[in-house]
């Protein structure tokens, strides 16, 4: 498949009905600027990085001497200075629309998810040390909160680590961790408190290098390809207590307040991931005939494509809601649960039900709806899986 083939500025005109009320010139700009370097420096190496099992890490240098890291880091530090994660969705909208679902998850990791805990919690130190390099791409960051026995349950982990004078030794291993290969930064979720419970739980910032620090191999998905995911091992891993993000005993209370805007990253990726697909499917029954009449001339297309896009209006103006209440602060963790859990299961429903109008050319590696479909399925895993999400929409609406 060629990425180049599958940008689609149209998308982003929000045709259909598909009206977005949220961006303005700036953000267009910096769409538009965005899409050219898709265009020129992503899309040319997205199947050579999809059999490679990872993308390359010069990308992100790239990337950040465009501007598109670091953007909510402080200007001084060499980022953009501008906290408004209308630009976070900007950069989604544009890579799902090219078909870069899993070379674009380092991005958006690194940008929605793993950034705002440096921005937030690095002491004035470690903004020096850290922020540049996150801004410039030099370091390229990851989360590592997963283990091998235990997920969805975060207070069980097991990975621990004993404060020895000036530092934290630091054992354990982690499981299916993001930018796992290409990551030089990594906020460890450890136990330093063995008594359990909420306060017991900190943030620890494992460097590329670091004696006892080792990773797995690469792992190999279903989907998502080009996405590095890997295991992370630490044995006896001398972590100085300088690395320690924000205060002991406070990863909780961190994690709770930092996975409402991963989880809306989460959904307006998917949301987006059925925008292209809604696209890319018009094009393609409009062009494919089948008993002498093109696709789109029969009812179950019709229906299928009005299904669709009655979801994907729908959808928009609540995700966009979403931003503007998370750009005041005001996101709740239930509501960015809603929003995780809705927009991975309309873009798992969306490129499916897409899919299945593309007949047999819909399952080979022609055309990007494939692609868009095998990284659909992890939406509604990673992040929080969609019963978590349940769980958490559950409490709030009988609390
Ligand atoms: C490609 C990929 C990338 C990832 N990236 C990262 C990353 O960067 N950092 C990171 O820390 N993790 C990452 N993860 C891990 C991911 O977040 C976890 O896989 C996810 O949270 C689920 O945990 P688990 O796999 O242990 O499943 P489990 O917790 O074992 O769940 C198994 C099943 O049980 C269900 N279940 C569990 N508890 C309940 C309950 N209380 N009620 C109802 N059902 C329940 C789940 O919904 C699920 O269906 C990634 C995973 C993948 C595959």
């Amino acid at each position: 498949m060629s990425y180049q083939t599958v940008n689609h500025p149209v998308i982003h005109q929000r045709i259909r009905g598909i009206v977005s009320t949220i961006y303005d010139e700036t953000h267009e700009m910096f769409r538009s600027s965005f899409e050219a370097f898709v265009s020129s420096e992503l899309a040319p190496h997205g199947d050579e990085w999809e059999r490679a099992g990872i993308m390359d890490r010069d990308m992100f240098v790239e990337a950040g001497k465009h501007g598109f890291l670091g953007m909510s880091v402080d200007e001084e530090f060499g980022g953009g200075g501008i906290d408004d994660f209308r630009f976070n969705a900007v950069l989604s909208e544009v890579l799902a629309g090219a078909g870069l679902g899993g070379a674009g998850l380092g991005f958006t990791l690194h940008n929605d998810i793993t950034t705002p805990y440096f921005v937030e919690y690095c002491t004035d130190e470690q903004r020096q040390r850290w922020l540049p390099g996150i801004a410039s791409g030099e370091l390229i960051t990851a989360i590592a909160m997963t283990e091998p026995g235990t997920g969805s349950d975060l207070q069980s982990i097991a990975t621990h680590a004993t404060l020895d004078g000036d530092e934290y030794i630091l054992n354990g291993s982690k499981t299916f961790i993001t930018n796992g290969i290409n990551s030089d930064l990594i906020i460890v979720v450890a136990r330093t408190n063995p008594d359990g419970g909420r306060n017991s739980m900190s943030l620890l910032v494992v460097e590329r290098g670091m004696d006892g620090f080792e990773r797995g191999q690469n792992i190999e998905k279903v989907g998502q390809h080009s996405q590095d995911t890997a295991e992370l091992f630490f044995t006896d891993v001398r972590v100085p207590a300088a690395n320690l993000l924000g205060e002991d005993g406070r990863a909780f209370d961190y994690l709770t307040f930092n996975l409402a805007q991963e989880r809306l990253s989460i959904g307006i990726y998917g949301l987006a991931a059925a925008e292209a697909a809604l696209e890319w499917t018009v094009d393609y029954v409009k062009e494919r005939t089948a008993f002498g009449s093109p696709i789109a001339s029969f009812q179950n297309t019709k229906f299928e494509l009005a299904d669709v896009a009655t979801e994907i209006a729908v959808t928009r103006p609540f995700m966009e809601q979403c931003i503007t209440e998370l750009n005041a602060g005001e996101l709740s963790p239930a509501k960015a649960a809603q929003a995780k859990l809705w927009g991975s299961e309309l873009q798992g429903r969306v490129t499916d039900r897409c899919l299945q109008l593309f007949g047999g050319y819909g399952y080979t590696t022609e055309y990007p709806i494939s692609r868009a479909w095998t990284d659909a399925r992890i939406a509604r895993i990673y992040g929080g899986t969609s019963e978590i999400m349940k769980t958490i929409i559950a409490k709030d609406v009988l609390a």
